[in-house]
């Protein structure tokens, strides 16, 4: 019954421009241009549908686990060369962006840029502490963009996590200013060791739903950048926990819970390697997802985006390797791989630190999404459905060793007692 219960919410919550934009530009819009990369796909051309666009790099914030330069000078894509991209790339059938940061509501021309693009739909990645009533406002009045913010604890973990004061307060003021405006608003949180057992709770989800949020997101921790913080990854246990808590709240609460990591069978899988999704970072490199911070491609080169990506072999290189050595994340299981990759490629740093070589030299192997020992498929014929036709693997990890069920760090590891389970084989099967 959750399905008319989370329709009913929608249409008596949001403004009608919002629901009407959401399912035009978003819902048919995104679905045909998944279509046209798939058919693209059969003939070897990768373009992915969704393109992830780091616009700027400056941030109110200092979060624990960032990898963006977010406290160097600014950088910024500016407004006539984001049109050029998403022109192109809409003229290949793309209709959906995810617009990142640092913190998107400190570009000066966010709102110009959506005002831009009415028949296209934008996922802003936000802290929300800027997002003012004006501001809001103003999205309602285009109805194309959907405000995405991040908490990521009580007030004290969020302090803590965040670098701030009073950090949880202002992102919800931002939040409550969305809800008001009738935004479809969704609230992401990236899962790790200081606040799993606040956030991953139905109370607490509950308590978003009595508040308005339409939809929720939790990511789980990466270990990256300059301070990678490594205490807070979580566990391979308390990953197999995120997914089996996602899949029975999407089949009980009126909320519609979003994941990038699993398809309709529970099997784990990068949107990298998928080619689903790429990344565009605040100096304009193409990257093959945010936390790979490396490039030969830019999205500035005259070329335009579509054939910059299409022609790349470093990202069909990444793709590829990825695809044969997990269906987790290459970063963090295989840092081996992708600094030889990098080398191969002869990849620049596409960070304004310059730090990235190191960092990736300093990093170990752990365990990602990728748990061998059992797959939780979806419990709901909603999202079984969606990931089968929109969201699966596409069927590129039908090269993948067979020994990475094996070797993959996601295995049943017990930290404290560093005990192995042999059981990955029926995985396999
Ligand atoms: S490489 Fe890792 S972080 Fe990047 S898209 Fe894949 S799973 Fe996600």
């Amino acid at each position: 019954m959750i399905i008319p219960q989370i329709l009913y919410r929608t249409l008596t919550s949001a403004d009608s421009q919002c629901v009407k934009k959401v399912a035009w530009n978003f819902g048919f819009g995104a679905a045909r241009s998944v279509s046209k990369f798939k058919k693209r796909m059969k003939r070897g051309l990768f373009f992915p549908p969704f393109l992830y666009i780091s616009i700027l790099n400056s941030c109110n914030l200092r979060c624990q686990g960032c990898w963006v330069d977010v406290d160097k000078p600014r950088e910024a894509i500016d407004l006539d060369d984001l049109n050029r991209i998403i022109n192109d790339a809409r003229e290949h059938g793309n209709r959906f962006f995810g617009i990142l940061g640092g913190e998107p509501f400190m570009h000066p021309q966010l709102i110009e840029l959506i005002a831009q693009h009415p028949d296209c739909y934008f996922q802003i990645f936000t802290n929300g502490q800027l997002i003012t009533d004006k501001k809001a406002r103003q999205l309602r009045e285009l109805g194309n963009a959907t405000p995405l913010i991040s908490i990521e604890g009580t007030e004290i973990v969020s302090n803590e996590r965040r670098g701030g004061k009073d950090v949880l307060t202002r992102t919800l003021r931002g939040l409550d200013n969305c809800l008001k405006q009738g935004l479809l608003t969704g609230v992401a949180t990236s899962l790790c060791k200081s606040n799993i057992d606040d956030l991953l709770r139905e109370d607490w989800l509950r308590k978003l739903i009595e508040r308005g949020v339409h939809y929720a997101w939790y990511h789980t921790y990466r270990p990256v950048g300059p301070q990678i913080n490594a205490q807070l990854a979580l566990n391979p246990e308390q990953v197999r926990k995120v997914r089996q808590f996602v899949v029975d709240m999407r089949a009980k609460l009126p909320l519609v819970l979003i994941d990038a990591y699993y398809d309709d069978k529970g099997q784990a899988l990068c949107p990298m390697a998928t080619g689903i999704s790429h990344h565009i970072s605040p100096t304009g490199a193409v990257e093959p997802c945010p936390i790979i911070q490396f490039s030969n491609d830019s999205a500035l080169d005259s070329r335009g985006i579509y054939q910059t990506m299409t022609q790349s072999s470093f990202l069909r290189d990444f793709r590829e390797t990825a695809a044969r050595n997990t269906r987790g994340c290459i970063v963090l299981e295989r840092p081996d791989l992708v600094k030889s990759l990098v080398e191969k490629h002869r990849a620049k740093d596409s960070t304004i630190r310059k730090t990235a070589m190191l960092e990736l030299e300093s990093m170990e192997p752990r365990p990602s999404q990728f748990i061998p020992d059992e797959a939780i498929p979806e419990k709901h014929w909603m999202y079984r459905l969606a990931k089968k036709i929109f969201f699966n693997d596409f069927g590129v990890y039908s090269e993948l060793d067979p020994a990475a069920y094996d070797r993959a760090p996601g295995r049943a590891v017990n930290e404290s007692d560093g005990e192995r389970s042999s059981s990955s084989k029926n995985a396999a099967a």
